[in-house]
């Protein structure tokens, strides 16, 4: 990816009452170094993340990303961001974004340098990839047990299962695994056999006329493409749930997608080499809306 602009951002306080926040960020050289050695995010994944879509310079579903943003700080027991702070950060940052088309702006916390005063921030922007192909052709997905059982979330919190965190190396594995089995990406599955999410991307499927989608209920990320998504879906009249979601019910499926926010909506052409039918029509109507500024 090539990077078009970063900012290194002093974090302030959650309840600072500044309302300009520029004095705290240093806008750096994107292509130069300019982390520590001693960098928990790069030694141990230590930090947190948001990626937003950025549609002709505008961030989508801002707030809602700053929200998990703040989640993922609270389960990780990182200091609470100022949010005001980080979304003049992204207005920054977007004002780098392509003109006419899409980016992508990715937010960072990380636990700072060992020992070191304070965690570290910063804010990136980039080209987004050409999704195209992938929205109109759709993609493949196996499923991969995720080896953990729909209880842990409450049982293990430390697991930090429904924090966005900068540990992906696992998501990064499962998809690996996805493509070695002929696969374009993946859908874990909970040891006792209920869907989950992709390792980038939330799970929704349509059966007898319904929506459907994983309940978040910790053990997945409340996707903010997904969540609004069922809003829009909702004001049109259709019916929307979140629900627990066995194994065998995909069989059922009369249409399936991957969401998420730079991909968007991608439909599922088949899940573990058995074919899903693909509404054509309505995937596109789906990436029209999703395309359109949403706050
Ligand atoms: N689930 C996981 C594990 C993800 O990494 C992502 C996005 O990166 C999502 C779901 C979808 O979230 P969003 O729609 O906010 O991009």
């Amino acid at each position: 990816m090539a990077w078009r602009f970063a900012l290194v951002i002093d974090p302030a306080a959650s309840d600072d009452p500044r309302t300009d926040f520029v004095d705290t960020f240093r806008v750096i050289d994107p292509s130069a170094p300019a982390l520590s050695v001693g960098e928990l995010s790069t030694q141990r994944g230590d930090g947190i993340f948001e990626s937003v879509g950025v549609v002709d310079r505008h961030p989508q579903e801002l707030t809602a990303h700053l929200e998990r943003l703040a989640h993922s700080a609270s389960l990780c027991d990182l200091p609470a961001p100022q949010l005001e702070q980080w979304r003049q950060a992204v207005v920054a940052a977007a004002a780098h974004c392509p003109s006419g088309g899409e980016g992508v702006i990715k937010l960072i916390l990380s636990r700072g340098v060992e020992h070191g005063p304070s965690p570290t921030a910063w804010v990136t922007a980039a080209a987004a990839a050409d999704n195209t192909a992938v929205r109109e052709r759709g993609i493949r997905v196996v499923t991969l047990d995720r080896g953990y059982d729909l209880d842990a979330p409450a049982r293990a919190p430390w697991l930090l299962l429904g924090a966005k965190t900068l540990s992906y190396a696992v998501n990064m594995a499962a998809i690996r695994e996805a493509k070695r089995r002929g696969a374009d990406d993946a859908v874990f599955v909970s040891s006792d056999g209920f869907m989950l999410e992709a390792p980038t991307a939330s799970l929704v499927l349509r059966i007898g006329g319904r929506f459907l989608t994983p309940a978040p209920n910790g053990g997945i990320l409340h996707g903010t493409t997904q969540l609004s998504l069922f809003e829009h879906l909702a004001e049109q009249g259709a019916r929307t749930e979140y629900a627990t979601i066995p194994v065998a019910d995909l069989a059922g499926a009369d249409a399936a997608w991957l969401l998420s926010s730079v991909r968007l909506a991608a439909p599922i052409t088949a899940i573990d080499g058995v074919d899903v039918p693909v509404d054509h029509e309505l995937t596109a109507s789906f990436n029209a809306y999703l395309l359109s500024p949403r706050d």
